[in-house]
């Protein structure tokens, strides 16, 4: 560590400037709510499919308090408990599975990623071949591909993918996006498909959800006035890492993605003056408050927030989990 504790006198000053918005949207809310309601209403315990979430703090703690995460339902035995799938969505394999085993399946997949389920299948229907912009292995992708017979949907992951792509017949030729992508990347990549095949179908501009553009955003406004940025999230978090990204290329030369405190490199924030903070979509504000406190311990923090836009988005629970439905 190049840097310990001192008293406040001591302490260098540093401006710190919070993006906001950071931290959970309204998807992850619904999904971790689903888990705690589930928990309540049935009791433990309750099995999860893949992380509910891709932050292990969340994870961790609703594993104490008596969920039991899998990556298949094969790892589930026979079982009255509820099985919620989480908000990254999965193939239609998986609920058909889950009703082959009578299980009690909930489905916590955020909205927004099942209006993505929703245009790729309505593209299908109309006889399209569909291009899917995003990250090859990542849930989502993995969900979003299995909503339609193979070879349906194509992945195009870059720039270059896209200069490469050949379709079946251009003139029925579609696309979708992944929720959680670089803006600017996907656009890049959207501008590509559409000045080869002036007649592919698609979404307005893309299917990036509100939450990753907003907190995208924010990080624009941030990166150019700050020495470092600090996302909190989890490396295995796509909407995360884009921050990351995004605070590089704004022209933030340290930009670092911690899950914790103690993950903080120290090192790498030795003679700054200013520090940006945001948080990704899955990380919650109290691993914000960890990290300010440890900058606290080490710097006299001033602190000033910058906003790219309000959000009041809500989504309700899945309907078998809303407490008319208890009653
Ligand atoms: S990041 Fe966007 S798509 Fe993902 S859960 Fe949040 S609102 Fe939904």
């Amino acid at each position: 560590m190049s840097q310990e504790p001192a008293a406040n006198a001591e302490k260098p000053p540093l401006k710190v400037v919070l993006c906001s918005p950071r931290g959970f949207c309204a998807g992850v809310v619904r999904a971790i709510d689903s888990v705690e309601r589930a928990l309540a209403l049935y009791g433990p315990p309750v099995y999860v499919r893949h992380e509910i979430v891709h932050n292990r703090y969340v994870v961790e703690t609703l594993k104490a308090k008596g969920a039991i995460f899998v990556e298949e339902l094969d790892e589930i035995p026979d079982t009255d408990a509820p099985v919620i799938f989480s908000a990254h969505g999965v193939p239609r394999s998986v609920p058909e599975d889950a009703r082959k085993r009578n299980f009690l399946a909930l489905d916590a997949t955020c909205p927004l990623v099942t209006k993505v389920h929703r245009e790729a299948q309505i593209l299908f229907k109309r006889g399209l071949e569909i291009v899917l912009i995003g990250h090859a292995g990542h849930p989502e992708v993995v969900g979003t591909l299995g909503q339609l017979p193979d070879g349906a949907v194509r992945l195009v992951e870059t720039l270059a993918d896209a200069q490469s792509f050949i379709p079946k017949d251009e003139n029925k030729l579609s696309f979708v996006t992944q929720t959680t992508l670089s803006l600017d990347d996907t656009a890049e990549i959207a501008a590509a498909l559409k000045k080869r095949f002036p007649n592919i179908v698609g979404p307005h501009k893309d299917d990036i959800c509100y939450a990753t553009t907003n907190r995208q955003e924010a990080v624009k406004l941030v990166a150019p006035l700050v020495d470092a940025m600090i996302v909190v999230g989890s490396p295995n978090s796509s909407n995360s890492q884009r921050l990351r990204e995004v605070s590089e290329r704004a022209g933030c030369k340290v930009a670092s993605l911690v899950l914790r405190a103690e993950d903080i490199d120290w090192n790498k924030f030795g003679n700054i003056r200013s520090l940006g903070v945001t948080a990704g979509a899955s990380a919650p504000e109290v691993l914000v408050e960890e990290i300010l406190d440890a900058f606290a311990a080490r710097y006299r923090i001033e602190a000033e927030t910058i906003s790219a836009a309000e959000e009041d988005m809500f989504f309700p629970l899945p309907r078998p989990l809303r407490p008319e439905a208890a009653e």
